[in-house]
């Protein structure tokens, strides 16, 4: 029986009400170009109604949901079943993963300035394959190294707005700074088991014996010689004077996994701990244990940090955990000029930008100052794919998504 006039339009509105909630629910928006493509393709019969009444309606029901907070979206969408999979296209599945698998993932920035373009490409990936698979993504920010990359207060909550902006759905959100205690408990774990050790060897000898392969005096001391040097570290040497480092293999053919640094000391206020901790743990450490405590199965990072793997296995090994699974994806540059966060605060810094929002910064906030939508950056971002190769920023694509998703939201129409 073919539906009359009314009944079809509280057909559409109803299914326009599911798909603007699920997709608000993914994205924190709900964008009325993809709940339109969604009735189009679920509801044969809707195309009978004409693309401008159907738009009317689905443009006011996006508005309803849009205006409804984070939370009330979740409860509404809880009321309906989505299919997964179909709603998820664009990300390859996951060759270990099967329809029960939960990926957890985390986005891991340093918290020195705002998210680039670049950034927002890994944070993105993470939380599809967290929807895609539903599980957890978590933030968690790298502020471990006062000296060399000094933390900014307001870069913690710039990120997570901005990752808030992008649709990211954050199930919690950790700071390194905050964890010494268990990086400590570890690292005395492994200094007892043997499987790590103090060195006092100068910067130069230590450089030298890792390059020829050869083991110094530190790496054969007993455990309790080892503890008692671990306490030394705490007030009496001094920066430079003992470091941690993981026994690996000292013949290992490349020379940067042969005992790589867990640990060192720096005598430099924290922003956030002040004085209270002068051992620092390095990357490869702190995100071993990181990964495991929270229960992370996926790790999705620059390729650059490719070897890394190599030289945590160790660690995984030494503390019998399991090595997450990892995807090393090519860099997403902003562009031949500008292609690194330090570009982007020398260009502060000279005047060439007002600041990290600038509109002609490759920033998250930059774009948003722009009027480029949260879907347009995912949509490029989800296109751009989970290869090795670095690449460059297509503008000109960026902006035809988003001129496609603005018209078909109406966001410039009076
Ligand atoms: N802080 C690291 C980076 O930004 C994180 C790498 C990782 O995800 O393990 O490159």
């Amino acid at each position: 029986m073919a539906l009359n006039m009314s009944e079809a339009e509280d057909k559409i509105a109803e299914a326009a009400k599911k798909f603007a909630l699920k997709n608000a629910r993914d994205y924190g928006t709900a964008q009325a170009s993809i709940v339109i493509n969604k009735i189009f393709a679920e509801i044969p019969d809707a195309k009978k109604l004409g693309f401008k009444a159907l738009k009317a309606i689905v443009d006011r029901v996006v508005g309803e949901v849009n205006s409804l907070s984070k939370e009330e979206i979740e409860a509404e969408a809880g009321k309906y079943v989505f299919p997964e999979k179909e709603q998820r296209e664009g990300l390859p599945d996951l060759p270990w993963a099967d329809a029960g698998t939960s990926a957890n993932t985390r986005f891991a920035p340093n918290p020195s300035g705002y998210l680039t373009i670049g950034h927002s490409k890994i944070a993105i990936l993470c939380d599809e394959y967290s929807k895609k698979y539903p599980g957890k993504f978590f933030v968690r920010f790298e502020d471990t190294d006062p000296k060399t990359k000094e933390p900014k207060i307001e870069a913690y909550k710039a990120i997570v707005d901005d990752l808030e902006w992008l649709g990211c759905k954050i199930a919690g959100i950790f700071k390194q700074s905050d964890r010494l205690e268990i990086y400590y408990k570890y690292a005395k774990q492994l200094l007892e088991s043997g499987k790590a050790y103090v060195c006092t060897c100068t910067r130069e000898e230590m450089q030298r014996n890792r390059k020829e392969g050869i083991s110094c005096a530190c790496r054969s001391a007993s455990a309790e010689e080892n503890l008692s040097r671990w306490e030394k570290m705490q007030s009496v040497f001094k920066e430079g004077e003992a470091v941690v480092r993981m026994k690996t293999d000292m013949q290992h053919p490349n020379p940067s996994v042969r005992d790589w640094l867990m640990l060192r000391i720096i005598d430099k206020s924290h922003p956030l701990t002040g004085n209270k901790y002068r051992i620092w743990p390095l990357y490869n450490f702190s995100v071993v244990i990181d990964d495991h405590d929270m229960g992370i199965n996926l790790v999705i990072r620059g390729k650059e940090h490719e070897m890394n793997s190599t030289k945590q296995k160790y660690l995984y090994d030494a503390l019998g955990w399991e090595q997450p699974h990892t995807l090393d994806i090519g860099i997403l540059k902003p562009s031949k000029d500008i292609s690194h966060k330090s570009d982007i605060k020398k260009a502060i810094q000279e005047g060439r930008l007002t600041g990290w929002d600038d509109p002609r910064a490759p920033t998250v906030a930059g774009f948003r100052k722009r009027g480029i939508l949260p879907g347009a950056i995912r949509e490029y971002v989800i296109s751009s794919g989970i290869g090795k190769n670095d690449s460059y920023l297509d503008i000109k694509k960026l902006e035809a998504i988003n001129r496609k998703l603005r018209a078909d939201a109406g966001v410039d129409a009076k």
